[in-house]
């Protein structure tokens, strides 16, 4: 049987690279598995400005590839293209199911991020990869010189619009609300950029599509009931994230939205079991947060494997 790790990691994202990093460099047997390769969601950001040591930004695949190079060279382990299909809790152990493999941790921490949420609206998954889209980056090329709608008023949107103004002829912003939700200088930059036309107060609710692909979107103002059809050639959703927490559904305390409920220092209700980065109940999703709580649940997870001490309070 192979030797049993201290610490398993779930996701490669910025929080289970942090982890792995963190956890190496403690001397604790750390290994990570990644259901894909690693960097998560961070890789389909076209753009990160608010990471601290690039004042000029960096791009979402440098970052997460960097990120990687780094717990590599401190002796974390890897295996990519490896979902992790159940963790069960054994008496004081974890045991991962991943593949035909059976692999036992001491320690498991969740970095498993999350997912786009989608609008659930009628011609969404009809054109699905014919116009509709959850990543800029990835898609953004095909809307070179064409007109894109984004839906959403967070971080995500307006981040995206911006990257998509640089590729598209225009960029229509919807949200459903008066003001946006995102960082003031995501907004501001918005409403300077000739290329974006703002949509306040107003929801898509049906996307059309000619000869198999996006037309247009219904739009309908939150105000007063108000329809108007808006001709475009793209679709890109940024309306949230749901959490990527069914793997410990059955192990720990999840909210009502499904994130893992975790305390200030990661822990969940499970003794053993820890959460870090988007798939935690946390407040501010953003990588320098996911670093930071990978590297306090690792740290965590460490005292405890020579303690076994655990005093989860539930509160953040
Ligand atoms: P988010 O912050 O949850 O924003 C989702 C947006 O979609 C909100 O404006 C929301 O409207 C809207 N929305 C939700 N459901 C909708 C529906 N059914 N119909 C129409 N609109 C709907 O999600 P996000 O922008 O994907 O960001 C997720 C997390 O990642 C956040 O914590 C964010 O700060 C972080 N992030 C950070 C960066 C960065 O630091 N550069 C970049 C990207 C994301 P309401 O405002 O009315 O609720």
């Amino acid at each position: 049987m192979a030797d049993i790790l201290d610490i398993a990691v779930v996701g490669g994202g910025p929080a289970g690279l942090t982890a792995a990093l963190y956890g190496a460099r403690a001397r604790a047997k750390t290994k990570v598995f990644e259901m894909g390769l690693t960097g998560g969601q961070i890789v389909t950001a076209s753009w990160v400005e608010n990471y601290p040591g690039f004042p000029d930004g960096v791009s979402g695949q440098e970052l997460g590839d960097l990120m990687l190079k780094q717990a590599e060279k401190a002796g974390a382990e890897f295996q990519t293209l490896a979902p992790v299909e159940a963790i069960k809790a054994k008496e004081s152990d974890f045991s991962l199911v991943v593949g035909d493999e059976e692999v036992q941790a001491r320690a498991v921490i969740l970095a498993t991020g999350a997912v786009p949420r989608k609008l659930g609206i009628p011609g969404e998954s009809e054109f699905a990869g014919r116009g509709v889209s959850w990543c800029a980056t990835c898609d953004g090329p095909l809307y070179r010189d064409k007109v894109v709608a984004v839906i959403g008023g967070g971080d995500s949107a307006t981040q995206e619009a911006l990257y998509l103004g640089k590729i598209a002829k225009e960029v229509h912003l919807i949200h459903r609300r008066g003001e946006l939700r995102a960082t003031q200088c995501l907004q501001d930059e918005c409403f300077l950029d000739p290329v974006i036309t703002m949509h306040l107060s107003q929801v898509a609710d049906e996307i059309l599509g000619e000869e198999g692909k996006v037309s247009a979107i219904r739009l309908r103002s939150t105000e007063d009931d108000s329809e108007e059809m808006l001709p475009v050639e793209g679709v890109v959703e940024f309306v949230g994230i749901d959490a990527k927490s069914e793997l410990v559904a059955e192990l720990c305390e999840l909210d009502d939205l499904g994130f893992v409920k975790v305390d200030r220092n990661g822990l969940t209700s499970r003794p053993g079991l820890y959460a870090a980065g988007d798939v935690a109940d946390y407040d501010l999703k953003q990588v320098v947060t996911a670093c930071a709580r990978g590297a306090l649940a690792v740290y965590h997870a460490v005292h405890y494997l020579g303690t076994r001490v655990w005093q989860w309070t539930g509160d953040l």
